[in-house]
């Protein structure tokens, strides 16, 4: 995924906004979140401003990384972000380790299975050393995360602030100061219970325990380790289209996965900023295989990495599309427009599951935060005013996030009358 060219690059001077009042620069017209008094401690609330520094030093900023090498930047802080913000690196290390230490030999025997006869003795044993792999683990998920989110959001959300239109998907619709804290604020709340469970794994990994990982690529031959390449790919994102499709049935809905829709216009922050209940058990669905199906090391680890740097790009509000040699892929804007309409657009890394299961966006259906189920409203079916919302939020969405630059959601005005008149049969 690269960023799309900006058509004005040379001629953005900053004109329409002006920078240094770094919290008040988000209140552009046409933000439609209201601004709510913090609540936040005072000690997190300094924490989170200090990602509001970049807007303040954009001029200096902009000297060192503000022309091709930014964009370099900013498309390999995505790539970092992804495989480190949840502390999976530490998993990808481990498993590392192990294959060296297996120097390729068949019949590595685990010193400390001996060692083990009790529950307790289990505990002791597979997760010996767990606070010398957490500490680094967490450290490097928070550097990670206020550093290259910091860096995305300047790269994007400050420097280019004035010409949205060329490179954000909701170019009209801005997240508020207040929301921007709130997302952070949970993001990384999430980032230690994330750190938590992969320090466990890589504990529990390390120390011998028993999992379907394996090291080398004869045990189960050559075809099996090319044809586990798709069948872990296809397995993880089949049960997480369905785990995250269960999160928005109502109660789930309203009492967990509602948090994560607080961010209608998402940004690489709010990639973590999910309910602890459900990261949990999203990590769960993530990690299933390794104690599933025989997948080999490096499958298992580059799959992780390929899922969360599409994590990061799917939240980032901007234009990316996918690359030619990923046809599965949606681009960024179908998962945008998950956050936008709410209910559609289940799936993560494959188009196909909403298409199969009719959770896919459609052009007749209105789609709606109260509109449960993945299959929306029938345009017929709506009243004259949620018409109009509806029409207005189609058009402000940008059609460089589309396939071939043009929205594929827009009503035609012969459509637009055409359900008029059956509007007004109906009432
Ligand atoms: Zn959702
Ligand atoms: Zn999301």
């Amino acid at each position: 995924m690269t960023p799309k060219p900006r058509k004005n690059d040379s001629s953005r001077n900053g004109s329409a906004v002006k920078y240094g009042t770094p919290i008040h620069l988000n209140n552009k017209q046409g933000s439609e979140e209201e601004e709510k008094p913090s609540s936040y401690p005072k000690a997190l609330n300094a924490f989170s401003n200090l990602l509001f520094w970049g807007e303040r030093n954009n001029d200096k900023l902009e000297s060192v990384f503000g022309n091709h090498l930014g964009r370099i930047l900013a498309s390999l802080s995505m790539f970092i972000l992804g495989i480190t913000a949840r502390g999976e690196w530490v998993i990808f290390g481990v498993y590392f380790l192990k294959y060296i230490q297996s120097g390729g030999s068949e019949n590595y025997i685990e010193e400390s299975d001996q060692l083990i006869q009790s529950f307790s003795d289990w505990v002791d044993v597979r997760f010996k050393g767990y606070f010398s792999i957490l500490v680094p683990a967490t450290i490097v998920s928070y550097l990670m995360y206020f550093g290259i989110g910091g860096y995305l959001h300047w790269f994007y959300y400050v420097r280019q602030r004035d010409t949205p239109e060329n490179w954000k998907c909701q170019p009209k619709t801005w997240l508020s100061p207040e929301l921007e804290r709130h997302e952070i604020m949970v993001g990384s709340v999430s980032l230690v219970f994330g750190s938590a469970i992969s320090a466990a794994i890589a504990t529990y990994v390390v120390n011998g325990g028993w999992t379907t990982i394996y090291f080398n690529i004869s045990d189960y031959g050559f075809v099996y380790f090319v044809l586990q390449v798709p069948m872990c790919f296809i397995f993880q994102d089949y049960l997480t289209y369905w785990h995250h499709r269960i999160y928005h049935t109502p109660f789930l809905y309203k009492n967990f996965h509602k948090l994560h829709h607080t961010y209608k216009q998402p940004t690489a922050f709010s990639v973590t900023a999910i309910h602890p209940i459900e990261f949990m058990h999203m990590q769960a669905v993530m990690m299933s295989p390794m104690f599933l199906f025989p997948v080999h090391w490096l499958t298992f680890s580059v799959g992780l990495v390929y899922i969360y740097y599409h994590g990061i790009i799917d939240h980032s509000g901007v234009n990316f599309k996918r690359y030619w040699w990923q046809p599965w892929q949606p681009d960024c804007i179908f998962h945008d427009n998950h956050h936008q309409y709410f209910h559609v657009n289940f799936g993560f890394n494959c188009e196909l599951w909403d298409k199969l299961h009719g959770t896919y966006r459609r052009k007749d259906r209105i789609y709606r935060e109260d509109i449960f189920y993945g299959t929306g409203k029938s345009l017929h079916e709506a009243t004259a005013e949620e018409l109009q919302q509806d029409i207005q939020e189609r058009v402000s969405e940008n059609p460089l996030a589309y396939q071939g630059d043009q929205r594929h959601f827009d009503l035609s005005s012969d459509e637009i009358l055409g359900t008029l008149g059956k509007l007004k049969q109906n009432h």
